[in-house]
């Protein structure tokens, strides 16, 4: 498959008449070619049309016709080869290894949805039978299925180039629910993005799936992504990305006639507590996995551990040594794009003004324009507390160490910060009543609590919460990853004294998907 510069609109290649752009080699930031078009207002228009057009009969389609269609995008980005792989390389700068387990992973990503819609549990079928004799006044039939929203637009990540854009987790969930996705490719990896495009339309040609399920816009300047979020037929929106542009899309969304809701995950700094006998026992080795998890992936993982709060002392002290050689030794790497390395640089610069920030190392220098070198820093919870400057994400291979006078210090901190993805604790034997004392708070915080490891690496699975209190995301009830994402773009309907065969199939008397129901109370199958 050959990248042309062209968008999918409704299975079809388009080649945009507005205006031209190139994707950009993210080590150099030359011209990659082929040159693209972009989109018009017209694009924009029939993108969203077709996919109003094909909601109906998409989400009508048989559970088993939908995870046909999953399975077979699936097939066809594995079908796409190292041409995919090569290009996200060239548009991204992440290393050749990295992107084929994340292509593994976006095919599990469908391949998990797939068995969600098998399973059936998604329709969350509720019936609750009628009680004609019931007194003062009889008890109608009441049955509960939940339906796809309706188009949704999805916006691409920049640093997950497959399995947080065209076909990731935001495109296969909403796709799971019957919704018809339209997609604003991300501008730091186009070619990327046409390439899987047309694997979409591809599996969408061979399952016969509606004109309209799914497409593809390319274009520059925001007005593309405010045109998209405003249109009438996107009915919700899923996001990846900074603070500022997912606040922006929200805000357009709320002014619309009729408002919709946007998934958008956008900011957080990833506390990771190291409790007292923790420290003293495993500083050494947690301090090693810990600068691990800060520089994978150039540090460009909004599950980054960004902090790390552990009482001050010697242990603290000794843990800061051992974590300052650990990083030096580590290799600047190409950020994404020259805008997310300014942004990463403006970051630390804002940290080492604060007078009492120290920066305890550096990694090994840059050898490319847009290489990060690595940052530990270090300061005392009151200036921490004080500043709140010093709590804003750096996106990037940094981290800061803060440092607390004792127990009740550190407890402020984790209730000050704002919401986040992820709270990690480091605990031993001796540290369970503070790790007890902490859990209410660590669970007010977090989408994501976990003990004695590092917040990246975000297992795909049905128990998965990629998700948390804003800013991490706009709504702390979902998650973007994991099976139950699914439920972002899901509404339920109560169907009332509806007769038997204008009911739809998960609620009729018979059960005949044989899916498990809530029958007046009691799970049945
Ligand atoms: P971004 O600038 O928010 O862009 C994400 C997507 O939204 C892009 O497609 C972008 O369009 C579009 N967009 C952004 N603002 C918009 C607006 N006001 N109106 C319409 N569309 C808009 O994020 P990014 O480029 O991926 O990274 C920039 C920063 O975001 C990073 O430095 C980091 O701080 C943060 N980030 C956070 C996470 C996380 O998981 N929390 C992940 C990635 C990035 P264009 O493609 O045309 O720019």
């Amino acid at each position: 498959m050959q990248i042309q510069g062209e968008m999918i609109i409704g299975g079809k290649a388009v080649r945009g008449e507005g205006g031209t752009l190139h994707a950009l080699a993210a080590a150099t930031g030359e011209k990659l070619e082929p040159v693209f078009g972009g989109a018009t207002h017209a694009d924009v228009d029939s993108a969203c049309t077709l996919a109003g057009n094909a909601f109906d009969s998409y989400r009508g389609l048989p559970d088993e016709s939908r995870a046909a269609f999953l399975e077979e995008i699936a097939r066809q980005i594995v079908e796409l080869g190292a041409a995919l792989t090569e290009r996200a390389h060239a548009e991204t700068g992440l290393p050749l290894a990295r992107l084929d387990g994340e292509r593994t992973r976006t095919v599990n990503q469908l391949n998990l949805f797939a068995k969600v819609l098998r399973a059936g549990r998604w329709h969350g079928a509720i019936v609750d039978t009628a009680q004609p004799e019931r007194k003062p006044l009889p008890h109608p039939d009441l049955r509960l299925r939940h339906i796809g929203l309706g188009p949704v637009a999805v916006f691409g990540a920049s640093n997950f180039p497959l399995a947080f854009s065209v076909a990731g987790g935001d495109t296969a969930s909403a796709l799971a629910a019957g919704c018809p996705v339209v997609v604003k490719a991300h501008s730091a990896h186009l070619g990327t993005s046409e390439l899987v495009a047309r694997a979409i339309a591809v599996a969408a040609r061979n399952t016969q799936m509606p004109e309209g399920v799914f497409s593809l816009l390319i274009g520059e300047g925001n007005w593309l992504g405010e045109a998209l979020v405003g249109h009438p037929e996107i009915q919700a929106v899923g996001f990846t990305g900074s603070r500022h542009g997912g606040l922006a899309l929200q805000r357009i969304a709320q002014a619309r006639s009729v408002p919709i809701p946007v998934y958008a995950e956008m900011s957080s700094i990833n506390p990771m507590v190291i409790l007292p006998a923790a420290l003293a026992a495993r500083g050494e080795q947690i301090a090693r996995g810990y600068v691990d998890s800060v520089v994978v992936g150039a540090g460009q993982f909004c599950t980054n551990p960004g902090i790390v709060l552990a009482l001050e002392g010697d242990a603290l002290d000794s843990f800061c040594s051992v974590a300052s050689g650990a990083l030096k030794a580590k290799a600047a790497t190409t950020m994404l794009t020259s805008g997310i390395h300014r942004a990463y640089c403006d970051g630390i610069d804002r940290l080492r003004r604060s007078p009492r920030v120290t920066q305890l190392a550096e990694g090994q220098a840059a050898s490319g324009p847009f290489d990060a070198v690595a940052r530990l820093l270090r300061v005392d919870a009151r200036t921490f507390l004080a500043e709140a400057d010093l709590a804003a994400e750096v996106f990037g291979p940094s981290s800061l160490i803060v440092a607390c006078r004792d127990f009740d210090e550190l407890r402020t901190v984790l209730r000050r910060i704002e919401g986040q993805l992820t709270v990690t604790v480091h605990l031993d034997d001796g540290d369970r009543a503070m790790g007890g004392t902490l859990m209410p708070t660590l669970e007010r915080k977090a989408g994501r609590v976990l003990f004695n490891g590092y917040p990246t690496g975000v297992e795909v699975a049905y128990a998965m919460v990629h998700g948390g209190p804003f800013p991490a995301t706009s709504d702390s009830r979902t998650t973007s990853v994991g099976a139950t994402s699914i439920e972002r773009f899901l509404r339920p309907v109560c169907y009332q004294d509806v007769p038997d065969a204008l009911l739809p199939e998960v609620l009729r008397a018979a059960n005949p998907l044989g899916v498990e129901r809530l029958v007046n109370g009691t799970p049945v199958r």
